[in-house]
């Protein structure tokens, strides 16, 4: 595989037009190993929400390195089908640094003393639960790794394998992949499945606002159904 020369990454001048003229061939599992045992070594996390396709990024960053962070956005709503599954994924993969990441006890006790604040306003809780406990959390890191794919959704369609956000580089090294891809990787590698899924859920996030996919359904159509979000905003206006 193609293992050029490092660029030079500090943090705040971590350029993703230079990466992407370097590295820019490289996708999948072949980029992962030059962004984590080269580029960004010891500097770059893995965000994951131990979702339905998680299995495939988690298994090819287990492969490179396990140490490597793993950040688990633990929002208070999620399924409890997620949290084994962490564990099962964790056990499997002998994944050694895997960080729950909470919202904060103090905001919640301000802004969503009773839970319910995913009733009101979906942005806001996804902003307390999601989006700022991420922030406090990522800036120890130059470079993190997402599992977002161009075919998820419309605002995903230009999706580039690498990216530019405030602070950080971000890599998506399976950007190109579709559905088929995946599930050819997960059988190849005989990886264990989210247990919700073969109870109808397709694409898995908070409890409240994932519901089950009918047949013939988008496979994200179970994610707050019923509104136009589409995106829990830790994604939102970073992309270059
Ligand atoms: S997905 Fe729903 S419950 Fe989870 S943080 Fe967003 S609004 Fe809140």
């Amino acid at each position: 595989m193609n293992m050029a020369a490092p660029v030079n990454t500090d943090t705040d001048t971590a350029d993703a037009a230079t990466l992407i003229a370097q590295y820019g061939d490289l996708q999948g599992k072949d980029l992962l190993e030059v962004m984590i045992r080269d580029v960004f070594k010891d500097r770059i996390a893995l965000v994951s929400s131990f979702g339905s396709e998680s299995a495939v990024l988690i298994e090819m960053v287990a492969d490179i390195d396990p140490s490597t962070p793993i950040l688990f956005l633990n929002t208070g709503k999620l399924f409890g089908e997620t949290l084994r599954y962490s564990r099962i994924l964790g056990e499997r993969f002998g994944l050694t640094d895997i960080r729950a990441i909470k919202p904060d006890a103090s905001e919640i006790e301000a802004e969503d003393k009773n839970g319910l604040l995913w009733t009101r306003d979906q942005d806001a809780c996804c902003d307390l639960r999601k989006t700022r406990p991420l922030d406090r959390e990522i800036v120890g890191f130059d470079a993190w790794i997402t599992g977002r794919k161009r075919f998820q959704t419309d605002a995903r369609a230009d999706l580039d394998l690498i990216e530019g956000a405030p602070g950080q580089i971000k890599i998506n090294p399976l950007a190109n992949h579709g559905m088929e891809d995946l599930q050819a990787i997960a059988k190849a590698h005989d990886l264990p499945k989210h247990p919700l899924v073969a109870d109808g859920y397709l694409s898995i996030g908070c409890m409240p606002c994932t519901r089950r996919v009918e047949e013939g359904e988008d496979y994200r159509s179970g994610r707050w159904a019923g509104t136009d979000k589409t995106e829990c905003g830790i994604h939102i206006g970073e992309n270059i």
